[in-house]
């Protein structure tokens, strides 16, 4: 065993070498054995046994987990976010939302929360402005059902709809953080001017700032309109239409994305 561990160390230190030219910390041979055997296991918990006193071992998180894998921890996260109290949203709320669409989409539209419709459904974007949402999926080959998932900010319904307070929206980020690494988009929307604030930092307005290309760890994320807001202001119709055409040109340079033709012309 130890002449292996040897082995492995000056691989790691040749592989450091040829890529970095400095020595990383490396976790030991028997983790790393251990977190394949997980992996292979699909990330269930594996006895290795020879632990006293039955301790259990710490499941090693798969870097990448296969589909089976993270639909198994969407549905948990979802029945997480049901069961959640975590903010005083909870007290509130007649269901949760926590979102819908489905995995490695093409797109996945964050809006702030849940509205009346929603929070009596529990479906995201249900109302009038989901219905116009879903207008502008189909207006670029898109549709909750095939390829785009649709969540908010925060899973619980604010009150009267005032913005999520930034206590709320920081206790409901992990779940918005963890649904985002399983579902795994290929590209980001943001709804409105507090989801692209949180998720880009900007402090700028969603009337300077739609359009723009910003990151999310590496997922390129875009920023638009929220549909509610559009359907009050008529003048926003246009600006939106060419943020969807920015996604949609995004879509078929870098996924071969083959959307309807261009209704506008
Ligand atoms: S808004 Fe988010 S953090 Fe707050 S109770 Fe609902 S799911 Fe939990």
């Amino acid at each position: 065993m130890k002449r292996f561990e040897t082995l492995y160390d000056i691989l790691c230190d040749t592989g450091d070498l040829l890529q970095e030219g400095r020595r990383r910390e490396h976790l030991p041979l028997t983790d790393r054995v251990r977190g394949l055997m997980e992996t292979l296991h699909d990330g269930e918990q594996v006895d290795h046994g020879g632990r006293a006193g039955g301790d259990s071992v710490h499941p090693v998180e798969s870097p990448l987990p296969g589909l089976p894998e993270r639909r198994r921890r969407l549905e948990a996260l979802i029945a997480g976010v049901k069961q959640c109290t975590r903010c005083p949203l909870s007290l509130g709320r007649t269901f949760s939302v926590p979102g819908e669409g489905v995995l490695d989409p093409l797109v996945m539209f964050i809006g702030e929360g849940p509205g009346r419709d929603e929070d009596e459904s529990g479906r995201p974007f249900v109302g009038a402005a989901g219905r116009y949402l879903d207008r502008w999926l189909t207006a670029i080959g898109l549709s909750r059902e095939t390829n785009a998932y649709i969540t908010n900010i925060v899973k619980c319904r604010p009150p009267e709809n005032r913005d999520p307070q930034p206590e709320e929206s920081d206790a409901c980020a992990p779940w918005l953080h963890e649904q985002i690494s399983l579902v795994r988009p290929r590209m980001i929307v943001t709804l409105g001017r507090i989801s692209t604030r949180i998720l880009t930092g900007t402090t700028q307005g969603i009337t300077r700032i739609h359009g723009t290309f910003y990151s999310l760890n590496g997922i390129p994320l875009v920023p638009t309109f929220h549909p509610s807001a559009v359907l009050r202001r008529d003048e926003w119709r246009r600006p939106v239409w060419e943020d969807l055409k920015a996604v949609r040109n995004w879509l078929v340079d870098n996924v071969g994305h083959e959307p309807p033709e261009d209704p506008t012309g």
